[in-house]
């Protein structure tokens, strides 16, 4: 059981950084950059990262950037000190 623990924890590590696409999603959000992409692109970027969207209605940016914003706080280069991206 905690061999299986370990294994998850390891394969949630080893996707970083966060890509999609041709996209560094863990740079772009470090840059503020995330803003520049479209509500499509954002859309399908949070649907593809397992964000749940189905509450958003409209076709705003603001929710979907704050949720995959959130999505991206969990990544550990966004807490380091220069808050350089993992590349
Ligand atoms: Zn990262």
């Amino acid at each position: 059981m905690e061999a299986e623990e370990e294994l998850v924890l390891e394969e949630v590590a080893l996707r970083h950084p966060i890509v999609f696409d041709v996209f560094n999603l863990c740079e772009m959000h470090g840059l503020g950059k995330l803003r520049q992409l479209s509500v499509a692109m954002i859309r399908s970027i949070c649907e593809h990262s397992d964000i749940d969207v189905g509450n958003i209605k409209g076709r705003l940016k603001a929710p979907f950037l704050s949720l995959l914003g959130e999505f991206l706080e969990l990544c550990n280069c966004q807490h380091s000190l220069d808050h350089s991206p993992c590349l």
